[in-house]
């Protein structure tokens, strides 16, 4: 079943987010997290994809794996920039034949510190783009359950001068084929219930899953917030300096990832994307306080 039926049909999900491994070390870790993750009988594991480029095999090998070796259908994120159309068409392709069906379609972001960066010539500009090639691909493969997710940014939403304009982008990518979409990090409940109700206004009727990330440290708070732009709450902040150890940090970080969680579900989310770096521990100890229905049930 399609990421797509699954929202329609088993809603609340539960889902995780991976990332490729950079190392044969960071390579028997993510294995282990895979196993350890599949037995919480997730609806879905969503893969990252470098949109650098240094990452984008290890991305597919890893989608394939998880095809293989798990019946958990693989979300194999897809960036576009920096790319021809031909070769993310040859990507496309390729995970079509290997059966992937869920895709989420990214540009991703421009490579940093290259003042003389411009768009590839032949690529695609915007996320919305990457939407339309999918269907069209996946058209002329007569490929007809494609389910293809969309970002979408609550804390950004909040903001009065960027909330139009990150509304009409969701309402072009829901035009162009998007089927749900799964938002950027965020720590406010309010966030997210301004976000669906003004997209519903607008005619936005996507299901938007909200991302959670359990954050267990300070350093991984900083670091989340330096590469988001969204910044971790005061509170939170306090509660993981004040933890003794690594463990007394681990769980400040899932109990406040565990209340908005909860307050996300009673908002009516129809699903939890946990972030999970690449580990278990925060991940099992967030799941196991969440009322979330399994699929075994
Ligand atoms: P878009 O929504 O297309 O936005 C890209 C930029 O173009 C934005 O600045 C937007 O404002 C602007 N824009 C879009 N459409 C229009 C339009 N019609 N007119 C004018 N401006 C427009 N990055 C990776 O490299 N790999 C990943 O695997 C990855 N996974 C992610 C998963 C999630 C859930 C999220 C929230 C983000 C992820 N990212 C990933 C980061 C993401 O690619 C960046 O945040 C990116 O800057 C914006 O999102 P987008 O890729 O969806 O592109």
């Amino acid at each position: 079943m399609t990421i797509r039926d699954l929202l329609r049909e088993h809603a609340p999900t539960l889902s995780y987010e991976l990332f490729p491994p950079r190392t044969p070390r960071a390579e028997a870790t993510l294995e282990a997290t895979m196993d350890t993750l599949a037995a919480t009988e997730p609806d879905f594991m969503s893969i990252t994809y470098g949109a650098s480029g240094s990452t984008r095999g290890t991305s597919r090998s890893v989608v394939q794996r998880l095809a293989e070796s798990h019946t958990i259908p693989p979300l194999a994120h897809l960036t576009c920039v920096d790319q021809s159309r031909a070769e993310l068409t040859g990507v496309i392709e390729a995970y079509l034949d290997e059966g992937v069906r869920d895709f989420l379609a990214l540009r991703g972001d421009p490579p940093q510190g290259q003042a003389d960066w411009r768009p590839h010539p032949d690529g695609l500009l915007y996320a919305s783009e990457l939407v339309t090639l999918l269907r069209e691909v996946a058209k002329a493969h007569g490929v007809e359950d494609l389910s293809i997710g969309v970002t979408a940014f609550p804390a950004q939403h909040a903001i009065p001068q960027w909330r139009q304009q990150g509304l009409d982008i969701l309402h072009a990518k829901q035009d162009a084929g998007a089927d749900f979409a799964i938002t950027q990090v965020f720590y406010e409940v309010d966030h997210y219930r301004s976000l669906v109700a003004d997209a519903r206004e607008e005619g936005i009727g996507l299901p938007i899953i909200p991302e959670v990330m359990p954050l267990v440290s300070v350093t991984r708070a900083h670091r989340a917030a330096q590469l988001t732009g969204v910044a971790t709450p005061d509170a939170l902040v306090t509660d993981l300096e004040a933890a003794e150890d690594d463990a007394a940090a681990r769980s400040a970080g899932v109990a406040h990832a565990a209340r908005l969680s909860s307050d996300l579900l009673d908002a009516g989310a129809p699903g939890i994307h946990v972030i999970t770096f690449n580990k278990h521990e925060a991940a099992l100890e967030l799941v196991s306080q969440l009322p979330l229905r399994r699929t075994s049930d």
